[in-house]
């Protein structure tokens, strides 16, 4: 989903919805910690956006806030790679941000840690931090996000089935910007998942 941070949608120039804004990425996009973000020629710019990503463990429809989390059996860092230029064209037509967000590996995943409600996690309490060559671009908290983990999970399940297997990844704090060919990306669950991606061009 995208804008759940005031402070990245400002930074977009964008208002924070009065709902969440939807959409897919496919499963072709999904890569894991070491393998490459293939950047295509000709697209215009590509940005990093580290986000908490969740795993549903049960099917989930029209679940209330209060049980969404017990749907949810592992968390990990995700990178939501946006091809900026392709989605803010998108953006302007009123078309969906399909392409912009779904080419291949362009879901780097971290490993799986395994999520029980009253496992003492919250989630809610969580430091999200995205480096670049070292260098930190973006760091911020899920105690910012507009809806929680389980306000967007029980949204979510009102209007789709969220299967065991699917992947929720609940938007990205402020501070993206572009990875260029050759760098190494970094994201980062402070304390509990490191995902580390190099850049290439296709
Ligand atoms: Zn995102």
């Amino acid at each position: 989903m995208g804008r759940n941070y005031a402070r990245h949608a400002r930074e977009l120039g964008q208002p924070v919805p009065e709902a969440p804004i939807w959409f897919w990425k496919p499963d072709s996009a999904i890569i894991g910690n070491g393998d490459a973000i293939v950047l295509p020629q000709g697209i215009g710019d590509v940005h990093h956006e580290v986000e908490l990503a969740l795993r549903i463990g049960r099917d989930a429809r029209r679940v209330d806030g209060a049980e969404a989390l017990e749907h949810v059996d592992a968390i990990t860092a995700a990178n939501d790679v946006t091809a900026r230029d392709l989605q803010q064209q998108a953006k302007a037509r009123g078309e969906p941000w399909a392409r912009a967000k779904g080419f291949d590996t362009f879901l780097p995943l971290g490993d799986w840690q395994p999520f029980r409600v009253r496992s003492g996690v919250d989630l809610q309490a969580l430091d999200l931090r995205l480096t670049v060559d070292g260098q930190v671009r973006q760091a911020g908290s899920t105690s910012d996000m507009v809806w929680s983990a389980a306000a967007l999970l029980a949204k979510a399940s009102t209007w789709t089935t969220l299967r065991a297997g699917d992947v929720l990844l609940t938007g990205t704090p402020e501070g993206v910007g572009p990875m260029r060919p050759g760098q190494r990306v970094v994201c980062e669950l402070v304390g509990h998942v490191r995902l580390e991606n190099p850049v290439v061009s296709e």
